[in-house]
């Protein structure tokens, strides 16, 4: 059985004191109702450390939103691997297409950061898309595979359970434009198609694809009823407690 997912990315929002006052609430309302799906949050890398020691014994896991794509070394400002494993963090979030146009992370430069995520014992949440024009030129099947085969379909069998899968359109991320669910599953279908074809039917089968992009709790019921869509990667809505645990309270 596949894991369900509620993944927050909290970008470059909240200083070290409100990202502690947002997992506190959140941490307190899932002890009193359980989720039925596993929870993620995505913080800035300074808030890792204490927020893997603040949720040391809940049922949300962390994750870094980004790591270097080198293991150490003269490399100014940058954060490897092993160092966002040692602060407790099981997750990264890898190939997010704001990482990818703003900071050029090319597919090759990605597969460096992929290798090294998954030698240090990070699960990898790893993004992938389409642009607006390569959705109205009907190339969302292309760009979701090439982007695959970039970066993670050279990996082991045994690597590969280690993924997580997010696809995330890149006209709907912040922009309030959700691709409809009949969309979504029809992309996920695809991408689970193309994980069986490197990886077999039962590995598929086993594959988490969150959905990502302008995902709320008025419209996460509908995509999370799809065969294919396991869950969400969330970003505005993960900044606020509440709205977060009405996306996780979808699952029920
Ligand atoms: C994201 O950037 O991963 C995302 C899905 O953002 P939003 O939910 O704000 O569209």
């Amino acid at each position: 059985m596949r894991k369900k997912i509620v993944a927050g990315n909290w970008k470059m929002n909240k200083t070290l004191q409100e990202g502690v006052a947002l997992a506190t609430e959140l941490k307190d309302i899932l002890a009193v109702e359980k989720p039925n799906c596993e929870v993620v949050i995505g913080t800035p890398f300074i808030h890792l450390a204490t927020v893997s020691e603040l949720l040391k014994d809940s049922v949300i896991a962390v994750s870094a939103q980004n790591c270097a794509s080198k293991a150490s070394g003269a490399y100014t400002g940058e954060v490897s691997a092993a160092m966002v494993k040692s602060t407790g963090a099981e997750y990264v979030i890898l190939g997010h297409s704001e990482r990818r146009e703003y900071y050029n992370e090319t597919p090759e430069i990605l597969k460096e950061k992929v290798d090294l995520a998954l030698e240090n014992g990070l699960k990898i949440i790893f993004c992938i898309g389409e642009s607006l024009a390569q959705r109205e030129a009907n190339e969302q099947e292309a760009v979701c595979k090439a982007e695959l085969v970039g970066s993670v379909f050279h990996l082991s069998p045994e690597q590969w359970k280690n993924i997580v899968i997010a696809y995330e359109p890149i006209w709907a991320i912040g922009t309030g434009k959700t691709a409809t669910a009949d969309q979504a599953e029809e992309i996920h279908a695809y991408i689970r198609k193309c994980v069986a074809e490197v990886y077999g039917a039962e590995a598929a089968e086993d594959t988490t694809i969150l959905y990502g992009g302008s995902c709320k709790a008025s419209n996460a019921p509908e995509l999370f009823a799809k065969p294919d869509i396991d869950g969400g990667l969330i970003g505005g809505a993960s900044l606020k407690a509440p709205d977060f645990k009405g996306i996780i309270d979808a699952w029920k």
